[in-house]
């Protein structure tokens, strides 16, 4: 029998400290409630009740009792939305456990519960009036009676006036409103140290491989053996080692991108390998973006109407271009993005492939990430030696470095593909 935390694989301290603050939670909706005087909230009187009356806001045990703000971190595909997601269904679940099956729990899992919304940045940065439109609706009384929830995935791409407008809520929270972050880390450079200092953090780490295979045999129905090799092609990623057993297409890209060690003979062969990387990024994030940007000029013409002939009539005009060009700008902003994250996960595959000739070199006795090359690598092994496996990696990870830093990607990429040819 799995509950809503039955998908976070390998993350049993994390669920253990979840369930506690749902149990909390769940008993501080069924206290009876007392007339809040000035500055005080449902979840001051809670932490009141674990502390003997100390008035501190903390409970004695931070695994314990209930807070207003958390942050997820953990490499992307740790399951920081999945485990934000769970613990939402576990703070609505009518039984305040999360049980998996009534319909608190059921419709926050499939992202239709009124009161739980979902924020998840489609451009490069979540905005300040975005920002602002979700504190403002986050703030009315929850309608089911339980919890207002705002899950913020990818909060390290808040813009800084966004990250302002989120603080101010934190700082002085709505009795029933929960905010659940997700980001990479807390390092100052996803999520500031104010917000840090306001939030309880949830670390998340990378599943091992095992751990992810077996929820793909269980969930997915995924056979055994595919399940292992995705698994460990995904290096602990689950949304992709989902994707690597599921999807044709997202193997054959795969499969391209580990050719690339293999064709890298001159100076011409560096540079198609490089065209051919970016534009396979490109056409990838063109597929994943076509449908939904055609949807919404579609949607928006409508909403527009055919024009009019009346006075009033240019300035709607006008209007009206203003708003496709918003729309246009949004769509641009998402498509970069897309390219972004396809180019990446094409980095992070090649990146396993020199990290096994490197292990190989070395004679680690570690399973390789790529099974389906390990003899390819290692021959690069053989040919490079460890050196020459730990340069190559490293040009790979310089590329991703210099990409996030918003270097031309195929500036970059050229600049890699060179330096892998000549190790
Ligand atoms: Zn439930």
């Amino acid at each position: 029998m799995t509950d809503v935390f039955g998908d976070l694989v390998g993350q049993d301290e994390a669920v253990a400290m979840l369930r506690r603050a749902a149990a909390s939670a769940a008993a501080l909706l069924r206290a009876p409630v007392t007339a809040p005087a000035g500055g005080h909230d449902d979840l001051d009187a809670l932490a009141e009740e674990y502390d003997d009356g100390d008035p501190a806001p903390a409970p004695a045990d931070p695994g314990a009792g209930m807070t207003h703000a958390w942050i997820f971190t953990g490499p992307p595909g740790s399951g920081r939305s999945v485990a934000a997601r769970a613990f939402a269904a576990a703070l609505e679940c009518v039984h305040g456990t999360g049980c998996g099956t009534c319909p608190g729990c059921h419709t926050t899992l499939t992202g239709t519960h009124a009161d739980v919304r979902l924020v998840v940045p489609e451009g490069l940065s979540i905005g300040v009036n975005e920002m602002r439109a979700l504190v403002l609706r986050a703030a009315s009384a929850p309608s089911g009676g339980r919890w207002q929830i705002v899950i913020i995935e990818d909060a390290d791409r808040l813009t800084e006036a966004a990250g302002n407008a989120l603080l101010k809520a934190i700082e002085e929270p709505p009795p029933r409103t929960v905010f659940l972050l997700c980001a990479p880390s807390t390092h100052p450079d996803d999520i500031s140290v104010t917000i840090r200092s306001r939030c309880r953090v949830v670390p998340l780490r990378q599943p091992p491989p095992a751990a992810v295979a077996e929820v793909l045999v269980r969930r997915d129905g995924i056979a055994p053996d595919v399940a292992e090799w995705a698994a460990a092609a995904a290096q602990g990623h689950v949304g992709r080692a989902r994707r690597l057993a599921r999807d044709p297409e997202a193997r054959q890209r795969r499969d391209a991108v580990l050719a690339v060690p293999r064709r890298l003979t001159g100076v011409g062969a560096a540079f198609d390998a490089a065209s051919a990387l970016i534009e396979a990024a490109e056409a990838e994030a063109a597929a994943s973006v076509a449908e939904i940007d055609e949807a919404e000029r579609t949607a928006l013409q409508t909403a527009l109407g055919a024009g009019g002939t009346g006075r009033g009539a240019a300035g709607a005009m006008r209007g009206a271009a203003g708003q496709l060009k918003d729309l246009e700008k949004r769509q641009k902003s998402r498509a970069t993005r897309a390219q972004r994250d396809a180019l990446d996960r094409a980095l992070v595959d090649l990146a396993g492939f020199y990290r096994d000739a490197l292990a190989m070199a070395w004679r680690a006795p570690v399973a390789p990430v790529h099974t389906d090359t390990a003899s390819l690598a290692s021959a690069g092994a053989q040919k490079w030696d460890a050196e020459g496996s730990l340069r190559r990696l490293e040009a790979v990870l310089e590329c991703r470095a210099a990409i996030e830093a918003n270097v031309k990607p195929r500036i970059a990429v050229e600049a890699m593909m060179l330096a892998l040819w000549r190790g």
